[in-house]
């Protein structure tokens, strides 16, 4: 592949044909803020957070949408781009809650802290906004769109990452929303509740519901784990507050990056249920009791030999299940077949 030699912020590197110039200015490390712009999602360009001077161009270009060409002199940070970024801001937030004290994004949104980072505050343009109609009818996903910032990303990740084409742009102008068709619910659409359009949105405008209330970001310790739904093993963050799991995040880099399902993302309430079993129980008498795992497993195995003697082979049947890996479901049918000599197994994941 050719290498284009670029020269970016007076540093000179060169970078695979194709690169954007933001891709080549990140090789560097220079962080040129973006809020449409996501690296597992296409690149439009839309919010014009990410415009740098090039020299030869009259015009400030977005750098998430242009590409490399040799001997380009890119400047990321000149007075003029910073004026640029400042403005696009200020017009964001011309339209938008002064909602940050209450806000469940408040440590994660990336409008916040570029506003922070810039010294933007509310007020440069005063104008109409919108007051939109909180909708939480449904038990994943709360959406806020009084502060979408129609950054687009929501509706590439439900198309380009779980191919559900739920979302798109609705109306024109002033009135434009990202919304599912007919601009119903997403309870009323064909939502399968991934969440993995929360997982990319820059802001509050959604969120996870089962996260409400329950802490700030920076309260949280954040355990990376595998997911325990399916055999696929997803990684996730568990996000951990006093001791108790208070939600699951996806994050970048890793097998699945931030796509996720439903039962991943938003079932891990059942990790503080207290009906949850964390010991073996034998029935005895009619009633539960506990019990050791050596007690437990010496039980289910004279019970296991009692059985094929007294029924035969036929009389047992193995289900193994889709949570399991699949060496473990390969020892399943194993057990099965070797030891109790039967070919009754059967998995939960078959319709
Ligand atoms: S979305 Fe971001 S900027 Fe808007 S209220 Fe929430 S934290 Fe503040
Ligand atoms: S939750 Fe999933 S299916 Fe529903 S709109 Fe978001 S990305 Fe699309
Ligand atoms: S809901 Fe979030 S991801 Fe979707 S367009 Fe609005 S700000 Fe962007």
């Amino acid at each position: 592949m050719d290498l284009i030699p670029v020269t970016i912020d007076g540093q000179r590197i060169e970078v695979p044909e194709g690169t954007s110039v933001l891709e080549a200015a990140e090789l560097i490390g220079i962080d040129i803020p973006r809020l449409c712009h996501d690296p597992v999602l296409g690149a439009v360009g839309t919010c014009r957070l990410c415009v740098v001077e090039i020299d030869g161009m009259r015009n400030l270009r977005a750098s998430c949408t242009t590409k490399v060409t040799p001997e380009m002199v890119v400047r990321t940070g000149t007075p003029r781009v910073q004026e640029s970024r400042r403005t696009v801001l200020e017009l964001l937030l011309s339209d938008h809650p002064a909602d940050c004290l209450t806000c469940e994004k408040m440590g994660s949104c990336k409008l916040a802290e570029y506003a922070y980072a810039y010294g933007v505050r509310k007020g440069a343009f005063a104008g109409a906004e919108h007051h939109y109609e909180l909708d939480d009818s449904n038990p994943f996903i709360v959406r806020d769109m009084n502060k979408c910032i129609l950054c687009g990303k929501c509706v590439r990740a439900c198309q380009e990452v779980t191919g559900k084409n739920v979302l798109g742009f609705a109306f024109k102008g002033f009135d434009t929303k990202a919304t599912p068709f007919g601009d119903t619910s997403y309870l009323e659409s064909d939502c399968i509740f991934c969440g993995n359009c929360v997982a990319v949105c820059p802001t509050g405008a959604l969120t996870e519901k089962g996260m409400q209330g329950q802490g700030r970001t920076w309260e949280m310790e954040k355990v990376r784990t595998t997911c325990s739904f399916c055999g696929v093993g997803c990684t996730v963050d568990l996000n951990v507050k006093d001791g108790r799991v208070v939600g699951v995040t996806s994050t970048d880099g890793t097998v699945n990056d931030r796509a996720m399902c439903v039962k991943g993302r938003f079932g891990w309430d059942y990790i503080n249920s207290p009906k949850r079993l964390t010991k073996p129980l034998i029935k005895r008498d009619g009633r539960f009791e506990e019990a050791s795992w050596d007690e437990a497993l010496y039980f289910v195995a004279s019970r296991l030999g009692e059985i094929r003697q007294r029924y035969g082979s036929q009389a047992f049947g193995a289900l193994s299940s889709a949570r399991t890996t699949n060496e473990t479901n390969y020892l399943v049918q194993k057990f099965a077949r070797g030891v109790m000599g039967t070919n009754s197994v059967d998995h939960c994941a078959r319709t």
